[in-house]
């Protein structure tokens, strides 16, 4: 219907045929522009992007994780803790959403329930809501993980179940905030490195200052920091995602703190105005920072993974193009031997160093065996794939050591990230050839997890096939 009071004409035929041709002649001009970086962000060649976050600083009186050797909650906050969370979309419209937490870990309940939700909410599969946790062992203890490290008393545990309670609406609410805000944005990433950390089962933290100085620290040990920059279409970084492998235990005190990772956020966000900042931890489960100790330490490390990290986005980055695809299944892993009622009574009488943490280890164990039987001696492992364009990421579950994705890359190409602490941080994942060595990473570490035994063997080649797998299917699209 034409507005009132005006005559409608009848269609000139020389104006539309002009019209066509100057079409015709700006066709391929408008296709170059789309196919120039920058250009035709709302073009359907074009991802989206969005970003959220919310604070998840506990209250007073909350325990704190990480450490066998605490006795009491938090005394303060150092530095705030966060969950934030990176929101994706390709250009055929494929979401998924990245929650990076600044905690310690995280159980599979939480991350299911959170997942479903947000998947409810958004129309997304539990496969497209990936998790991450950094392993700053200045956050709160979250009921159901590294249960073997302490029981607390009766109100300890009430105000963790509360905290918990309230962290998933918290996780929710950023994953909300992410996936209603997508617009068109650019995505690129590059690579630089950083040598805050090293591999601390090959060398005595007093000799790692002396060696790293001439080159000769020992053991796999991964110094990439890789980093994914979110731009808008005006060219502004909206987001910014770094990894790094290596232990967030700069700091041992009562303050809550993000460690290094944090203070390397902190940072970034001082330095790039109006971007959220991410870290996602990388397969450090055998690597520590050094030196330790202090909160200018960790601010310390914080700037030098920083300056990493704007080196690399001062590079030349590699465009993220194609499509997004999403796959997490599990597969079982076994530990390797059921404990014996001795064993399980030793650890629960004896009079030894670290003794809550060997009682709570007996209780755990001896509660999970009567009510689950044999099947408490096998568990369900996360894998999850994503696959952005160009670029693979990883996330596995669990303390997953070096070796992982120095094999993972080397066998899949540069183009993939390997994430730890993901989904599930229910134990140290060793390569075989960790396991086969024991210690605290392959043997004695599964105490404070409350875990029967160490894992059986087999676990590593479990765990890069099925990844290589999935890898595989989300390459391909599926
Ligand atoms: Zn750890």
């Amino acid at each position: 219907m034409a507005p009132p009071g005006k005559k409608k004409l009848a269609p000139d035929p020389r104006r539309a045929l002009a019209r066509a041709a100057m079409k015709a002649r700006l066709l391929p001009l408008l296709l170059l522009l789309c196919l120039t970086p920058g250009g035709c962000a709302d073009h359907a060649t074009a991802w989206r992007a969005g970003a959220g976050r919310e604070s998840i600083t506990p209250p007073a009186g909350v325990w704190m994780t990480g450490y066998a050797s605490r006795t009491k909650p938090a005394e303060g906050t150092a530095q705030d803790l966060w969950v934030k969370a990176l929101a994706v979309a390709d250009p055929a419209g494929n979401r998924g959403v990245l929650l990076t937490l600044d905690l310690c870990g995280i159980t599979r309940e939480i991350s299911d329930r959170v997942a479903t939700e947000i998947g409810r909410r958004h129309g997304l599969p539990r496969s497209a809501v990936m998790t991450n946790v950094s392993h700053t062992h200045c956050s709160p203890f979250i009921p159901g993980n590294i249960a073997g490290l302490r029981i607390l008393p009766a109100d300890g545990q009430k105000k963790a179940e509360d905290y918990a309670r309230a962290l998933e609406e918290k996780m929710i609410r950023a994953a909300d905030a992410a996936l209603r805000t997508l617009r068109p944005a650019t995505l690129a990433w590059a690579e630089d490195e950083a040598h805050i950390g090293y591999n601390r089962r090959e060398n005595p933290a007093t000799d790692v200052p002396g060696q790293r100085a001439a080159g000769k620290l020992k053991g796999p040990f991964d110094p990439r920091v890789p980093v994914l920059a979110v731009r808008a279409a005006d060219g502004a970084l909206m987001a910014l995602l770094m990894s790094y492998a290596c232990h967030n235990t700069t700091l041992q005190f009562y303050q809550w703190h993000g460690d290094y990772a944090g203070s390397a956020q902190v940072e970034l966000e001082k330095r790039h105005p109006g971007a959220t900042v991410l870290f996602a931890i990388g397969c450090g489960a055998d690597a520590n920072p050094a030196p330790r100790g202090t909160v200018e330490l960790a601010d310390q490390h914080g700037r030098a993974l920083a300056d990493a990290a704007d080196r690399a986005l001062a590079k030349k980055m590699n465009p993220i193009t194609g499509r997004f695809a999403s796959a997490l299944e599990d597969i079982t892993l076994n530990f390797a031997r059921r404990p014996t009622e001795e064993q399980l009574r030793i650890a629960r009488e004896k009079n030894q160093s670290n003794k809550e943490m060997h009682q709570a280890w007996s209780a755990v164990v001896t509660e999970k065996l009567r009510t689950q039987g044999e099947a408490a001696l096998r568990y369900s492992y996360p894998v999850q794939a994503w696959n952005l364009g160009s670029l693979s990421w990883v996330a596995l579950g669990g303390e997953v050591v070096v070796d992982y994705s120095l094999r993972l890359r080397r066998e899949l190409g540069e183009n993939l990230w390997a994430f730890g602490y993901s989904t599930d941080v229910m134990a140290y994942i060793p390569s075989e050839r960790v396991l086969k060595e024991g210690r605290y990473e392959g043997d004695t570490s599964m105490v404070p997890y409350g875990q029967p035994s160490p894992w059986a063997p087999g676990l590593e080649d479990a765990i890069v096939s099925k990844t290589r797998e999935l890898v595989a299917r989300t390459r391909a699209g599926k």
